[in-house]
């Protein structure tokens, strides 16, 4: 309902292709009549520009207030000891939940009718940064080594987001992807948890499958649509969403959200694609589809649903698109087809 009061959030437009994408997606949320209250930052190369800072404090302040924001793509400064912003951000907020859809938009690819979800663990696991070498013998790189650590309760937290979010949507199945024959305590704890939780609390409301991740990987290329929703762990799932990307055109359609105890992120999965930046050419769709989820996230369906069926729309009906898709059609261009697609549906 359009009186709904607003909601605060805090919006990172990002760097290279992040301002153009940002412009073209508040296009067409103003068409929608999205709720939102902008509190526009800068974080990534934009916050090195603007304050020495690629997350700024205010950038931080912003999103701890909101808890909500739309990010654009953000580079990391190459040398400079900066670390990865992104990452910076899950860590200060506990997004411990990396939400991955991937749904066919444009037929006629290699796979048609794809809609499947992926639950990443983005907190612990083997991206947690535990690295060091030891020497020998006059090198110092020698030996080089790696710590992953998952804990039980993360595990358990990520095991029922992944089921709630699978009910909540109305989804059949729920896949836990591991590799617990060989990475028994790593990946061990993160199935038997898993099994457990099922058990307990969702046997009979969901089906249950258990894969090892090699074996995911190639299932999903010769049948994908034997999957519904997958939970894995931070390293499975960081390889295993972009080979759903691939699935459904790449990552120009390719949206996520982080969700957190403190705070939920919605960015699109691909970076600053600084080759085409200032061009006009980029795709904005991906964008769309994470404010589309943040729609989704703050109660609003309805609005996310008609976001994405007229983007549907513009693409199959219309069939304006974008480079990256083939076709012709600017940012602007698409962007100008798209809101009178949102309008019409109003
Ligand atoms: P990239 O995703 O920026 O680009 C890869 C290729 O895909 C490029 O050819 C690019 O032109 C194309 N592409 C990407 N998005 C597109 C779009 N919306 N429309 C049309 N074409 C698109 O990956 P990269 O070049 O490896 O990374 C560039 C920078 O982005 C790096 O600094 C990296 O650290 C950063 N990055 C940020 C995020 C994020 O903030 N979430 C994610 C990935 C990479």
């Amino acid at each position: 309902n359009s009186t709904s009061p607003p909601i605060a959030a805090t919006l990172i437009p990002g760097d290279g292709i992040g301002p153009e994408i940002t412009a073209a997606t508040l296009e067409a949320l103003d068409a929608l009549g999205a709720p939102f209250k902008w509190d526009q930052q800068v974080a990534g190369m934009a916050g090195v520009n603007a304050c020495g800072d690629p997350l700024p404090p205010a950038c931080l302040d912003s999103i701890r207030s909101s808890k909500l924001a739309l990010k654009g793509p953000l580079e990391t400064p190459i040398g400079g000891g900066y670390r990865s912003s992104n990452v910076r951000l899950r860590e200060e907020f506990k997004l411990y939940a990396n939400l991955r859809p991937a749904r066919t938009i444009v037929p006629g690819g290699r796979y048609d009718n794809i809609d499947l979800v992926l639950v990443r663990e983005n907190n612990e696991g083997l991206y947690m940064g535990y690295e060091h070498f030891i020497p020998i013998d006059g090198d110092p790189h020698a030996v080089g080594m790696s710590t992953g650590i998952n804990t039980r309760q993360g595990c358990r937290r990520i095991v029922h987001f992944a089921f709630e979010y699978a009910l909540r949507k109305g989804r059949k199945k729920v896949t836990v992807v591991h590799k617990a024959n060989i990475m028994k305590a790593l990946t061990g704890i993160f199935l038997e948890t898993a099994r457990e939780i099922y058990e307990a609390q969702y046997k009979g409301r969901l089906e249950f499958e258990e894969v090892i991740v090699d074996a995911c990987a190639m299932k999903l290329v010769m049948n994908p649509w034997q999957f519904d929703v997958l939970v894995t762990t931070n390293l499975f799932g960081d390889i295993l969403s972009d080979e759903i990307a691939g699935l459904v055109g790449g990552l120009g359609m390719a949206p996520g959200a982080n969700i957190g105890e403190h705070a939920a992120i919605f960015e699109a999965v691909h970076g600053s694609a600084p080759d085409i930046a200032g061009k006009g050419i980029a795709n904005p769709i991906a964008l769309m589809l994470a404010a589309a989820m943040m729609l989704d996230h703050v109660n609003r369906p309805d609005l996310g649903d008609r976001l994405r069926k007229a983007i549907d729309a513009t693409l199959n009906v219309d069939q304006v698109r974008t480079g990256d898709l083939g076709g012709k059609a600017s940012t602007r261009e698409f962007t100008a087809a798209l809101v009178q697609r949102i309008r019409a549906s109003a």
